[in-house]
């Protein structure tokens, strides 16, 4: 196969475990799969964090972004970002670099009086499940961030949300995993999962079945590209566009400290002098283009709060891909195939869930069971829901849903949600 890793699973003698997919999801549980003796073999096609995990921003807001209806999810996202500290903090040791987490918090704002009704109803939601939230006054608001726009009707402060540099956070990943004595195949598509009767028996890339004991689809907004996963086991993810770009800022001398969210975008300040404005939220399949209306929005949207970033240069911009799911929830655990374990959907909170996923993750491919914290999360809860449409034909469960020009909704039977705002 290209691009093998030859430092291959040093003394490890625990099963062996394929990982299809290199973002955040798949390095974090292949780096603490290897770590626990597993022979892990983890496929990427093109390099390892080149997707969704380095279109992110980065924030880790558990707290600012839970809205009415996602409670249990903001049970598991408030876990994850407790565990985001130790995490980095063992990573960093491993990789031998740091990742960049910020602890300033976020300042969520108003401009008008409809957006600070907003706020406060969505604030004093939050308040009523225990969030840490504390209303700012505007001289207050000023004395944190003296550059943002006059003016500003209401903003809150969320002490707890953290932010962490999403690219680092891959570039470590990457490391941590292959010291641990993880094989890291480069440029290597999977093309197919082998199934033989109700058991995985590994994966094909090119003309090679690779046999594991294990394996773990975490191919992110792709997953439902893979061969040979029968129709029931297939996780019902799409892509979610999302455009974003990043400024430059004097590091020494930046315009805000904390991550700010104003209505239609957030601003969230590097320490090297980035400044990252996102995200759009766009239902267009795998559509890269970068769009006028797009950069236009997140810059009109900046602007409006902090006028300021019209002195600043251009350094990028981007799109990237979220895993979305129908219930906008990340879709963990068992799939009904005995050893294919799902790791995926994880939407706008994928760096936010990195930890939580890894640590349970690992547990589940050991144990073969998922933890009372992922149980929740598991593709069962959108099989009651499942519908045929009258007309389709039976597909073949050996072609991806794309060779069958089906698409994830013709099999649940929750419509596509809405854009949502503009967040992660
Ligand atoms: P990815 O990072 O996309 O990785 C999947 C990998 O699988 C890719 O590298 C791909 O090449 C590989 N792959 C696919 N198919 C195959 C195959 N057949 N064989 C081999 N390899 C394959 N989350 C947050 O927590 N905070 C944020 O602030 C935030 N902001 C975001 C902003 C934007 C614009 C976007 C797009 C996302 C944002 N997210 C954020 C969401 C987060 O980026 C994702 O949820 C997370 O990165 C998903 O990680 P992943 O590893 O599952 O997917």
């Amino acid at each position: 196969m290209n691009g093998e890793d030859i430092s291959a699973h040093r003394g490890a003698s625990g099963p062996k475990v394929a990982i299809i997919g290199g973002g955040a999801i798949g390095l974090a549980i292949g780096w603490r799969l290897a770590t626990a003796g597993a022979r892990v073999d983890l496929f990427e096609r093109a390099e390892p964090g080149r997707g969704a995990s380095w279109a992110a921003a980065g924030m880790l807001a558990a707290d600012l972004e839970v809205e009415p209806g996602e409670e249990r999810l903001h049970e598991l996202n408030r876990e994850s970002v407790q565990r985001w500290s130790d995490f980095a903090a063992e990573l960093e040791a491993a990789a031998g670099f740091d990742v960049e987490l910020r602890r300033e918090g976020t300042i969520a704002l108003a401009l008008t009086a409809d957006e600070a009704s907003e706020l406060r109803h969505r604030g004093e939601f939050q308040q009523s499940l225990g969030i840490d939230l504390e209303w700012l006054s505007g001289a207050e608001l000023r004395r944190r961030e003296p550059r943002l726009a006059p003016g500003i009707a209401t903003a809150a402060f969320s002490p707890r949300d953290l932010q962490v540099n999403n690219r680092r956070l891959v570039a470590a990943l990457d490391t941590a995993f292959r010291r641990a004595g993880g094989r890291l195949h480069r440029q290597t598509e999977i093309s197919a999962v082998a199934i033989s009767g109700s058991r995985i028996g590994g994966v094909v890339a090119g003309q090679s079945l690779h046999g594991a004991d294990a394996v773990v689809l975490a191919a992110g907004a792709w997953s439902r590209a893979i061969a040979g996963i029968p129709r029931e086991a297939l996780p019902p993810v799409r892509p979610i566009k999302g455009q974003m770009l990043a400024l430059r800022m004097n590091p020494d001398a930046p315009l805000i400290r904390h991550v700010i969210w104003a209505p239609g975008v957030y601003l969230v300040p590097r320490r090297h002098g980035s400044l990252i404005l996102g995200a759009t939220v766009e239902e267009r399949g795998f559509d890269r283009a970068l769009t006028a209306g797009g950069m236009l929005s997140l810059l009109h949207a900046a602007w409006r709060v902090l006028p300021d970033i019209a002195e600043l240069a251009i350094e990028e911009s981007w799109t990237g891909f979220r895993p979305g799911s129908p219930d906008d929830a990340p879709i963990l655990g068992p799939s009904g195939i005995d050893g294919l374990v799902l790791a995926t959907g994880h939407h706008r909170n994928g760096i936010l869930l990195t930890p939580i996923t890894a640590d349970e993750i690992c547990r589940c491919v050991l144990s073969g069971e998922p933890s009372e914290i992922i149980r929740p999360f598991g593709i069962e809860r959108f099989r009651p829901k499942t519908i045929r449409q009258p007309n389709m034909k039976a597909p073949s469960p050996n072609l991806s849903p794309e060779a069958r020009g089906i698409s994830w909704h013709d099999e649940v039977e929750r419509p596509l949600s809405p854009p949502g705002r503009g967040t992660g």
